[in-house]
């Protein structure tokens, strides 16, 4: 079996869905779909519940009954057939009063997730609809019966294999499932969710449940990039890469993916094949546990940065310092990404300047704090693991003319992390462009 996800994008219109089911009926496989919201869907829901948060009763019903509207008019583009016609506004008037009777409730968490999780009720019952008035058969799966998360609201993938393979196995003879991303039960039944952008996390979850061959993500964009290309011109879409180089790109706004999404399927061994849906017939990117190539695979970066330098004189021959400073962003539940240190002092990096001012004040019992802002961790992920000579001499040659304030290499086989000032930053991903990709002989190959 394989599994399919498809994003808020891919079933954003009419249009949209019909490429979906397209590529679905294609598949040839058994498989399981997996869905997103329509885009847009989730945070309209979310602003329905700010609105009941805030006792806007007449702003959360204009927004839900706006919602509507939209989704009557993608029924009417979508089916070809009054009848279908019909049973879709059944179920999205059935849908659409279950919300407005929501709006009613007092908020809390419950009615919060509970509101969140109709915009994948809602995509999941369409498209499924859809493939029915096609004469294609599927059988819809919701979510809420197997995709189980702890107290911690962490996923228990050995419950949620033990509740999905029945599903599955009663259903032999099916060949297409349908089920919805994000949302998931506690072990007490309430409707959780596995925060924004937790879809590929629910495909990755089913596709080590079931034992899937291959994960397939579908999006709008042509796999991973080895740059960025709002900024680099001739990036290309990068064919192959390892789950541990996915990894660390994934922290540096490679958005394609929900960070946490590749363990499971990493753990499992199964292939994540990249793809859009708006060009199948392009390659996409297969992210899996070994990779032919070494060396460079992609270069990302990551703004809004904060340095954080810490002198201490006492620091000198002294043990202990390092664990007292950590334990300042501990307490301010701030996570640290970069760290470099000397004899007598550590600069470390954050991206999350909501504690800042605490944090300051506590290290400043430590030693001398500086700080600066705006900074952009430029990152060159690939696998450096045979440690050749020449590869930081290649990075440090591209970057020749940019100031660099931090460098961190052999924190992971994977990974080379460059700190620059943000002024800094497009010029630095063209240098490392040109001084990393331009050969003639990388294993990388255009596809535009
Ligand atoms: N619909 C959810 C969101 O917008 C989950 C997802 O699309 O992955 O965050
Ligand atoms: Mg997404």
């Amino acid at each position: 079996m394989v599994v399919l996800k498809f994003g808020g994008t891919s079933v954003g219109s009419a249009k949209n869905i019909k490429k979906v089911v397209e590529i679905i009926t294609n598949t040839p496989q058994k498989k399981v779909v997996v869905l997103s919201a329509v885009s847009g869907t989730t945070n309209t829901l979310m602003q329905i519940f700010k609105a009941i948060e805030q006792n806007k009763e007449q702003e959360s019903v204009a927004l839900t009954s706006n919602l509507k509207v939209s989704y009557l008019s993608l029924i009417d583009e979508l089916f070809r057939t009054n009848r279908y016609r019909k049973k879709a506004s059944v179920f999205i008037n059935k849908e659409f009063n279950f919300l407005l009777q929501q709006l009613k409730k007092a908020a809390n968490l419950l009615l919060e997730n509970t509101i969140l999780a109709q915009g994948e009720i809602l995509s999941t019952n369409l498209v499924q609809l859809y493939l029915e008035e096609r004469c294609v058969s599927t059988r819809l799966i919701s979510a809420l019966d197997f995709m189980e998360v702890g107290t911690d609201n962490e996923p228990n993938a050995l419950k949620i294999k033990e509740n999905i393979l029945p599903i599955i196995n009663q259903n032999n003879d099916e060949k297409i499932f349908i089920t919805q991303g994000f949302i998931c039960k506690k072990n007490n039944g309430d409707i959780s969710n596995l925060k924004r952008g937790g879809s590929d996390y629910t495909a990755s979850l089913i596709g080590a449940a079931i034992g899937a061959r291959e994960i397939q993500i579908w999006t709008d964009i042509n796999g991973m990039h080895n740059n960025d290309p709002r900024f680099v011109e001739n990036t290309f879409s990068i064919e192959e890469i390892s789950f541990d180089e996915a990894a660390e790109l994934a922290y540096f706004g490679a958005k394609i993916l929900h960070p946490q999404s590749l363990i499971p399927a990493k753990e499992n061994n199964i292939p994540v094949l990249l793809k859009n849906t708006f060009n199948p017939l392009s390659k996409g990117t297969i992210i899996k546990n070994k990779t032919a190539h070494k060396g460079f695979t992609a270069v990302a970066a990551k703004d809004g940065i904060t340095v954080l330098k810490i002198k201490s004189y006492r620091m000198l021959m002294a043990y202990g310092f390092l664990k007292k400073v950590f334990e300042v962003f501990e307490k301010n539940q701030t996570s640290i990404d970069m760290i470099t240190t000397s004899e007598v002092a550590v600069s470390l990096t954050i991206d999350n300047n909501l504690k800042i001012n605490k944090i300051i004040s506590e290290l400043q019992q430590y030693g001398k704090v500086e700080v600066d802002y705006n900074l952009t961790i430029v990152c060159v992920a690939g696998d450096f693991s045979e440690n050749k000579e020449g590869t930081t001499t290649k990075v440090f040659n591209a970057l020749k003319n940019i100031p660099i304030r931090m460098v961190s290499y052999g924190g992971s086989n994977y990974n080379i992390s460059l700190l620059v000032k943000n002024s800094d930053k497009i010029t630095a991903l063209k240098a490392l462009n040109e001084g990393l990709f331009e050969e003639k002989n990388l294993l990388l190959e255009a596809t535009w």
